[in-house]
């Protein structure tokens, strides 16, 4: 399914990114996946777990004026385990009315609430026993434009056609209402006036005109089918056929049923470009799967696309949703997602194809400014790829996540594959002799994957299915000469996480030299903070891209200096930082910025020194940063790398709880005897207002050093004499509270 209009809006996302700098890497978190939070839930929700359907036949007469539905419906199941059924439910809409529930030509007891219907059978069915019920039922099926039956009208005629994706099959048809159990095949008959041409899935068995005046389409389809492909599309449509030559000699027919109003414009523009689709397609994901019946398209009012099994209906002809529900008759129709939670099987797959498409016509470049689009989107995604709320329609097709970004992992799993193992992966999962024409979840995709590519990729699907986000990494290049060669190194680092912490991904990396050649390598980044080397190249690089294909759905900053440890440490009275490069680029050095949490002072980061940096070197180097004035408490250290032409970058952030002082002390200034200036520190175990103040002999206030708030810790103030002191003795008092200290100092002039 694909909606035309929504899934186009551009948004641009700022990001606001923080290079970060890990002290101790460490380990990827295992993820738990989320399979245990549905172990509880009904499985194939909503339907009844305990019946498994095989045939669906749909007797339907329809009507316009007024809209109206009567139906025969026969829904033929046999037990799903080893349980002998003595009862059971179909999904109906309480919007319906049953007449009657027949088992073989006898009424059953049933009843009808909660959009079920309960039938009590007529005896316990066993293993392999088939239950044939027969369901006659009337109403007014429930519209509304999504997971639904409309009524409704295109140039003043009437047009009557269904959606019922996710949960809407229910509301025109009695159904097992979930995508996991499919039928062997189903037939659907309309019975309308005969204005209507009536479309359905598979093959036109017959068209019979009946005594009343109507006409009723027998259309049969001879595959596995979910409950919701199966639709119904009816109007004074007009056929248009597009042969399609399959195999040499061996033609299928791709039936259009347009409004005859706009037929003509879509005919050649884009109905006739479906046979190449078909071809495209088939090339990489395995014969087109319904080639025995037929493709096609009918037209109805939804502004998008629905993939119903062999006759997608369609409201907007654009080629990307043309391909898209193309693309879903392997993805979606052939190979079923097993329940609402895995929808990226679906939707993911059929919009990645829509970019493949686009690459056989019009290349590698078109196919990646397709993916680059979808990665926008993709930024926009909350919330794993593995759909957690499947009772909201809106989070199943959120188009940022289940489309977009479940696009982008398929790019993501072609760039660490490489096109040959991914496209036999592909096609191995759309013909696997357990999936194809049946269900599959992530597992079952993830299994053969990594079947046909021998690798395990458990890391990958934890992290993109039931992780949440994408990485942001800074990196940073140097090169040391080793025998007249040059060994190239890069360092990574990611920014933190919520799940996964971080992400394991292999990653490109394009050198060039002097000489001005290339070379391509992939190193495998596996841990938050990490030093790969990447290769050894003849001459001294001058520049290392990150990703140059972009085949990772990311963030990443180039950091110019290369930082490789940050901490900060209580010694005696002081916090003493301490902080190594590796390599740097340009470095004017680095601002010391601090922030306390201490409660007054918690008005964000000060700034607290400099110490210059070392310009370009690939040298190693130490630096080292005493703060004498720390606050009490836990206190928080960042540096402020800057270059010379003014960019910058901060650290993390380096921590201390610097321990607080059992009581107040004032202590001896230093020097002493002074002239002409001398130090005077003190001490506070928690803030308060202070008045420090030197008097003279006589008690005459010669000057008050300092008053107001201070903050729990040390702090250090300067007495300079005038030249009206003479020398002697003076005395210095500290107020705070209740505490009172005074100590004598001499002036020597
Ligand atoms: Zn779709």
């Amino acid at each position: 399914m694909k909606k035309a209009l929504t899934l186009f809006i551009l948004f641009l996302l700022v990001i606001t990114f923080y290079a970060q700098v890990k002290k101790h890497p460490c380990s990827a978190a295992s993820i738990e996946r989320k399979k245990s939070l549905i172990e509880n839930e009904t499985p194939y929700y909503p339907g009844d777990a305990f019946i498994d359907v095989t045939y669906y036949f749909l007797d339907l007469n329809i009507t316009s004026s007024p809209d109206y539905l009567t139906g025969k419906v026969r829904v033929d199941f046999q037990p799903s385990g080893l349980l002998s059924l003595t009862e059971a439910f179909l999904d109906l809409s309480d919007n319906m009315t049953v007449d009657s529930v027949k088992l073989g030509g006898v009424n059953a007891v049933f009843t009808h609430s909660d959009n079920k219907i309960n039938i009590t059978l007529d005896h316990s069915y066993g293993q392999g026993e088939t239950v044939s019920v027969i369901i006659y039922y009337q109403g007014v099926p429930s519209g509304g434009g999504f997971g639904s039956f409309e009524f409704s009208s295109h140039n003043g005629d009437p047009v009557i056609w269904s959606l019922s994706e996710p949960y809407g099959t229910r509301d025109w048809f009695p159904c097992k209402d979930t995508p996991g159990d499919k039928v062997d095949s189903s037939d659907v008959w309309i019975t309308a006036d005969d204005f209507f041409v009536s479309v359905s899935n598979g093959t036109l068995e017959a068209v019979e005109t009946n005594l009343d005046g109507t006409k009723t389409y027998k259309w049969k389809n001879h595959h596995p089918i979910a409950q919701y492909l199966i639709s119904i599309a009816m109007t004074n449509y007009e056929l248009y056929q597009v042969p399609w030559e399959y195999s040499s000699g061996n033609f299928m027919s791709v039936d259009n049923y347009n409004y005859p109003e706009n037929l003509d414009s879509y005919r050649e523009g884009q109905l006739d470009k479906v046979p190449t689709m078909l071809q495209v397609f088939s090339d990489k994901f395995g014969m087109y799967p319904f080639v025995d019946e037929k493709y096609g398209h009918a037209e109805f009012g939804w502004s998008g696309g629905m993939e119903h099994q062999t006759c997608t209906s369609l409201g907007y002809y654009g080629t990307s949703v043309i391909a898209h529900e193309l693309a879903h008759q392997w993805f979606g129709d052939k190979i079923t997602c097993a329940d609402w939670h895995h929808i990226w099987l679906n939707e993911g797959f059929a919009t990645y194809l829509e970019a493949i498409y686009d690459e056989s016509q019009n290349g590698f470049s078109a196919y990646q400014n397709d993916i680059a689009s979808e990665m926008n989107s993709a930024r926009w995604a909350n919330g794993s790829i593995w759909v957690e709320d499947i009772s909201d329609v809106n989070e199943i097709f959120d188009g940022s996540r289940s489309y977009a970004k479940g696009a982008v992992v398929l790019h993501m799993l072609r760039g660490i594959l490489g096109d040959d193992a991914f496209f036999d992966a592909m096609n191995a999962y759309a013909n696997d002799p357990d999936l194809s024409y049946s269900a599959a979840t992530t597992e079952d995709f993830q299994a053969v994957v990594e079947e046909v590519s021998g690798k395990d990729l458990e890391y990958f699907f934890s992290e993109w299915i039931y992780g949440e986000n994408f990485p942001s990494y800074s990196y940073h290049w140097s090169y040391a000469e080793n025998n007249g060669q040059y060994d190239v190194w890069v360092y990574i680092n990611q920014a933190t996480n919520s799940n996964p912490v971080f992400f394991t991904m292999p990653i490109e990396f394009d050198i060039t030299t002097t000489k001005g050649n290339s070379y391509r390598t992939t190193v495998f980044n596996d841990m938050q903070e990490q030093n790969l080397f990447l290769m050894t190249v003849n001459n001294p690089p001058t520049n290392v891209t990150f990703d140059p294909d972009n085949w990772i759905f990311k963030d990443a900053q180039y950091v110019p200096v290369e930082l490789t440890a940050f901490s900060a440490d209580q010694k005696d009275e002081s916090v003493l930082l301490n902080w190594k490069t590796a390599t740097e680029t340009n470095n004017k050095g680095f601002f010391i910025e601090r922030k306390s949490s201490f409660v007054q002072t918690n008005s964000g980061w000060t700034e607290i020194g400099f110490v210059d940096g070392n310009g370009t070197t690939s040298e190693r180097h130490e630096y080292i940063f005493s703060d004498d004035s720390p606050l009490f408490g836990i206190q928080k250290y960042r540096l402020k790398q800057v270059d010379f032409d003014g960019s910058f970058d901060y650290s993390k952030i380096a921590e201390v709880n610097f321990d607080a002082p059992l009581t107040f002390e004032l202590e001896q200034n230093h020097p002493n005897p002074f002239n002409p200036s001398t130090q005077i520190s003190y001490t506070l175990p928690f803030g308060g207002d202070v008045n420090l103040t030197v008097y003279d002999m006589l008690g005459n206030n010669v000057e008050t050093l300092s008053e107001g708030f201070k903050p729990a810790g040390k702090h250090t103030v300067e007495f300079k004499r005038n030249d009206r002191l003479s020398s002697g003795i003076y005395v210095y008092t500290l107020k705070v509270g209740k505490y009172f200290e005074s100590k004598k100092m001499m002036l020597l002039k």
